[in-house]
Order: structure tokens, then sequence, then C-alpha cells
């Protein structure tokens, strides 16, 4: 039913009040209990997401020259980002509203790039080749500007495969997909065998680190064997790395990140035709808002590299007490996570079965279909409560195993 404006505006504290308690019927993340849509970095860490968010919270990052503020904050971030990720001297990005945008806006670039190099009287459906386990954003984009996606079957390791990638290839590609990691299994493709395609082929590869990028940097700091998989291997065309997750930012922040300057040239949006004179836009939105640059900005100098190697290990030894625990009750992991994301499936027993117990519960957590797992996007926070979620675990399989077959019918998030 939809509901009319008020004729008379109502007083703050009720609006408040009432905004709080609509809250209560939410997923319980407060308490460690979801492990998909929400990053817990702890009460510091969103105390000072929230006081620099509304430092900046009305200004627009659309326009650099009258907020230098947001764009000197913009520039810095950017240049973290790069420099986390290996980026040459001639790395360039931008700050996008979310990790959507941030492969949109890779696609956008490739494409056009695509199109300068190879100028053709005819208009040629242009396509990407990606695995299987790549973000729908990708198929999103795809649909927007009218390419085709090709998803190619992952290997038995659940990884890219780069040999049926290589054959998927045709003179109409514009650009090869790695995850790092993807999200349905937390696996890290592997990007020096891409890298060495799209070096052959001479293509396009975009490392789609949307929930790796502020992560794998830190765990491999921290001692973790990660193979290369950023611009440190050659063919690494962009990266999109997403501040709003693994870099504990307030939501709408993402980065687009690109080797040199003449790929990203091709993403600038620059219009004079009409009357409101030249627009100049990098990415999908007008107006930017200044909050979610600020508040990024303030996040990554409040934790430095030691904040999050410190965040980044709780977030590690959480996955490993979780693996050691649900292997224990005889699941399987799919491959061998590295960074924040942990899938485990069972070989006798309907994981979508266990889901609905762990739900009733109060978990909140997401799935995968192929095959079919348990999966969790694991926060700094999880780390208190991973001798809960064992717990839970084990007496939601039990019920199963002794019975109770009520299970969820899919997986969506919607
Ligand atoms: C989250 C995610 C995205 C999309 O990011 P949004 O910020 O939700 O738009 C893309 N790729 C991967 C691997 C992700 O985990």
């Amino acid at each position: 039913m939809l509901k009319n404006m008020p004729k008379h505006g109502q007083a703050w504290p009720e609006l408040k009040t009432e905004m709080i308690n609509r809250g209560s019927g939410d997923a319980k993340w407060r308490e460690g209990k979801t492990a998909v849509y929400v990053f817990n970095a702890g009460e510091d860490v969103a105390r000072v997401q929230k006081e620099a968010y509304t430092l900046y919270m009305s200004e627009n990052g659309l326009g650099p020259a009258a907020f230098p503020s947001l764009k000197q904050m913009e520039d810095e971030v950017i240049g973290m980002g790069l420099s986390l990720l290996h980026a040459p001297e001639t790395g360039v990005g931008s700050i996008t509203s979310g990790g959507t945008d941030s492969i949109t806006m890779a696609i956008k670039a490739a494409r056009d790039y695509h199109r300068s190099k190879h100028p053709s009287p005819a208009i040629q459906k242009l396509n990407i080749v990606a695995p299987f386990s790549a973000h729908p954003a990708f198929d999103k984009a795809a649909q927007m500007m009218d390419l085709e996606l090709r998803r190619i079957a992952c290997g038995p390791n659940l990884l890219a495969d780069p040999a049926a990638m290589s054959a998927a290839i045709d003179a109409n590609t514009m650009m090869i997909v790695g995850s790092a990691p993807c999200f349905p299994y937390g696996l890290i493709d592997p990007i020096e065998a891409l890298g060495q395609i799209a070096e052959r082929e001479n293509k396009w590869l975009h490392v789609d680190a949307c929930v790796g990028g502020y992560i794998a940097p830190f765990v491999r700091m921290n001692g973790a064997d990660i193979k290369p998989f950023d611009f440190e291997v050659n063919g690494v065309s962009s990266m999109s790395a997403d501040l709003h997750k693994y870099g504990y930012c307030a939501k709408g922040a993402s980065s687009v990140l690109f080797r040199a300057e003449d790929l990203m040239a091709h993403m600038i949006f620059d219009c004079d035709g009409w009357p409101g004179g030249r627009m100049i836009t990098p990415t999908l939105s007008g107006t930017r808002p200044g909050g979610a640059i600020s508040a990024a900005w303030a996040v990554m100098n409040y934790l430095g590299i030691e904040g999050y190697k410190s965040k980044q290990k709780m977030v590690t030894d959480a996955r490993e007490t979780i693996e050691e625990g649900v292997k224990a009750l005889g699941f399987e992991i799919l491959g061998t996570p590295q960074v924040g994301i942990v899938a485990f499936s069972h070989p006798t027993e309907n994981v979508f079965a266990v889901y609905k117990q762990m739900y009733k519960r109060g978990w909140f957590t997401s799935l995968t279909t192929e095959p079919r797992s348990l999966h969790l996007m694991l926060s700094p926070f999880h780390a208190e409560v991973t001798d809960i979620y064992l717990m839970d675990l084990k007496n939601s399989l039990e019920q199963v195993m002794s019975g109770d077959t009520d299970a969820v019918t899919e997986s969506r998030y919607s």
C-alpha cells in the first residue's frame, strides 16, 4: 500500500525512534549473525565512517573545481589503491559508487578502446570472455552495452579455465575477465595464466577484485602465499576493487583502476551538446556523494597498513577456525580459500536444508548452487562468533540428518 506524504512534518525524535524500530526485523548483523551484505570492522571504524561521511555529506564530487578537497581525497584514495595493487607509475583510476559501477565503467573503457583500435565499417557485436563464476555485474553491463558475455565453465578446481577461455576468444573479443576472488567460491583465478593469454592475443584483461582488492594485499603481507593477481601481472589492463567491502569504507564507494591514462581516457564522458555547459563525468554517476569519498579517505588513513593487516588477520583467522570446524562436521571446503570468503558442501546431506535450520537460528548467510554449498563472507567481527556459528551448524546438521528436510528452495539476492 502506497503511503501519502504527511500533511504536516513530524518531529525528528519520533521519526528516529520509528526508524530504529523498523530495523528490528532486519538481519542481526551487529550480533555477527550475518555473513553477507555487511562488513563489520568494529565500533571505532564505524565511528570514523560516520563522522567522516557527514563532514562532506552535502558536497558533490561532480564539481572538483568547487571542491578541491574531495578531488584531493579521491586522488589519494586512488593512489593508495594503485600502490597496494602494484600499478606502475602510469596507473590511474576513479572512485565509483560501487563494484557494479566500476565493472560497467571498465567495460565501457575497454569497448571504446577496442573500437578505437579496430575501426570497422560494419557494426560488430563485441564479446567478453569470463569464467562461469564471474559476478552478474558483467551480465548487467553487457546487456546495457549490447555486448555478448561468454561465460566459460570453470575447471574441476572451480577456477577460471585458461585453456577453455582462450579457445572462446575471437576477433570480436574486447575483454577477458578473471576474479580475485570470485564471489561464489572465494577463490582467486589463475590471473598469471590469463595475463599470458591477454598478452598473446592482445586483449584487455580485467581483474575483478571487488571483494579481494583491499584484503588480498594485506593477507599476503601477513604471510599467505597468494599468487600474483593484480597489475604485477603484465597483461592486466584494469581492475575493480570495492572500498565498501574489505576496505571497510562507507557504502557507495569502489575503485576502478587502469594501468595507464590512455586506457582510462575511454571511460571519461565529455558532453558539450546541451545548453548547460560542458559536463565531464568519469563514471556512471553525475552527482557523486562527497561523503562516500571523504569516508573512504578517512578510514584508509585511520587504519593504515598495520590496521588493515590486523583486521584482515581477524578475518582469515575466523575463516581458518570455521574451516577446521566444518571439516570436523564432515563438510568439504570448495577449493583453497585465501581471503575472506569460504564455501563448503556436504557429501551426503542437503545443505539447503542445513541453511534453513541456520536461518531459523538467526543466521543470514549465502548459498551457492553449482555445486550446492553454504557460503560465508566474513568480517573481523566474526572472529568473536565462530564458536556460536559452529555450535549452531552442528545442531542444524544433526537436525537435518535426523530427518528434518525443511529446506530453502533457491539461493537469491533480491
Ligand atoms: C560485490 C561484488 C561485485 C559487485 O559490487 P557491488 O558493490 O555490489 O556493485 C562484483 N564482483 C564481485 C566479485 C563482488 O564480490
